[in-house]
């Protein structure tokens, strides 16, 4: 048995090759994913999915058998299988007389406060009322095109977890954990039961990605785990098709793997991580020290470089001159103004653009990578 320590919340997801049959949904794995959740409701936790699944079933009904790639037919394909996959869930909850709720979202969403606020405001009023929230990306008006996509529900449902103190993130999946090869090809590749940290050997165990229609991976799988553990809340890994194996893992047994927590970030903190940069500064060797020993606030003068264009109040990379990102933080400047600022003295400063702040960053306000 594990030590999960004390779990409330926890966040399911569900992957598109687990739900997916030739025909369309796999209406028996729907059927048995509401059992389990009602189980584990029963027992007390609030339970919240994040299914997959929508564009693979939009493209089956219009008979599509190849991946989708191209993205005005992606969005007609979730707009399609979105209410297909949603009559599947309410049919099957029905059955344990339970009720559940669609929330679409986008990146832009969690990204913006006010977004944020509106969708937790909703969510916590239907665990409230007895529902089981069921997320997914809003692929129909989510597109690369417009920078405001997840990509992937991996990600979306550990930034899902993050965002509602989730205790615990269990990806469902198709295989039951993280191996040290590829088990389909490789007899020696052994199951990895816990994983304390992620670190680059583990993710150089979880190559390629998705299939037909899924976006996702191990290694997004990783990814996900990363951003769940800065906010506290641990992954499983986890089988689909083994008996029972959500309630089981919830409850501490030993399958899958388990990407233990850290402690978790404060929610300024959090937010920094998890939101997209919209540039980078390049810092010299005095300044890293200083931020990364010192722990100070990021003077103009320490700037080398400033790449993209952002403004004030932006999310941007701290980088190294060898191009590593050390940090993530709010900027107080936009990137025309530092272009001009950077290398210059406080004092010097106060004379280009008059009253401005005189630091690009305080501690409070960034957050280091690892
Ligand atoms: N949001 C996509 C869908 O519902 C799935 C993305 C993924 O596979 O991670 O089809």
């Amino acid at each position: 048995m594990r030590d999960l320590g004390k779990i409330k919340t926890v966040v399911v997801k569900v992957g598109t090759n687990l739900l997916s049959s030739k025909t369309g949904i796999d209406t028996e794995r729907i059927c048995d994913i509401a059992d389990q959740v009602s189980r584990l409701r029963d027992l007390g936790y609030y339970v919240l999915i994040v299914s997959s699944g929508a564009i693979g079933m939009g493209a089956k009904a219009l008979k599509h058998n190849n991946p989708v790639k191209h993205i005005p037919l992606r969005q007609a394909c979730a707009a399609i299988g979105n209410p297909l996959l949603m009559t599947a869930y309410q049919e099957a909850f029905a059955k344990h007389k339970l009720i559940c709720g669609q929330v679409l979202i986008t990146r832009n969403v969690l990204n913006n406060r006010t977004g944020y606020n509106n969708m937790r405001a909703a969510v916590t009023t239907l665990l409230q009322l007895g529902v089981v929230p069921i997320f997914n990306e809003n692929d129909v008006v989510s597109t690369s095109e417009i920078n405001n996509v997840f990509g992937d529900n991996d990600r979306m449902s550990a930034y899902v977890a993050s965002k509602i103190d989730a205790d615990l993130l269990v990806l469902m999946t198709d295989i039951d954990g993280v191996y040290t090869g590829n088990p389909k090809t490789d007899p020696d590749a052994k199951l990895i039961g816990e994983i304390p940290e992620i670190s680059p050997e583990i993710f150089g165990y979880a190559k390629g990605a998705g299939s037909t229609f899924s976006t996702g991976g191990m290694k997004t799988k990783l990814l996900a785990a990363q951003i769940a553990q800065k906010g506290g809340c641990g992954t499983m890994i986890i089988s689909g098709y083994e008996k029972d194996s959500l309630v089981r893992s919830v409850l501490g047994e030993s399958i899958g793997t388990y990407i233990l927590p850290e402690k978790r970030l404060a929610q300024r903190q959090r937010w920094i991580y998890n939101t997209a940069s919209a540039g980078s500064v390049i810092v010299d060797e005095g300044a890293e020290k200083a931020l990364t020993v010192g722990h100070k606030s990021l003077l103009p003068s320490g700037i080398k470089n400033v790449e993209g264009v952002f403004n004030d109040g932006d999310v941007i990379d701290i980088k190294t001159t060898d191009k590593n990102v050390i940090m993530k933080a709010i900027t107080g400047f936009n990137s025309s103004d530092l272009l001009r600022i950077m290398g210059h003295s406080t004092k010097d400063i106060a004379k280009m653009l008059g009253d401005v702040p005189k630091v690009v960053f305080r501690p409070e306000d960034s957050v280091y990578i690892d």
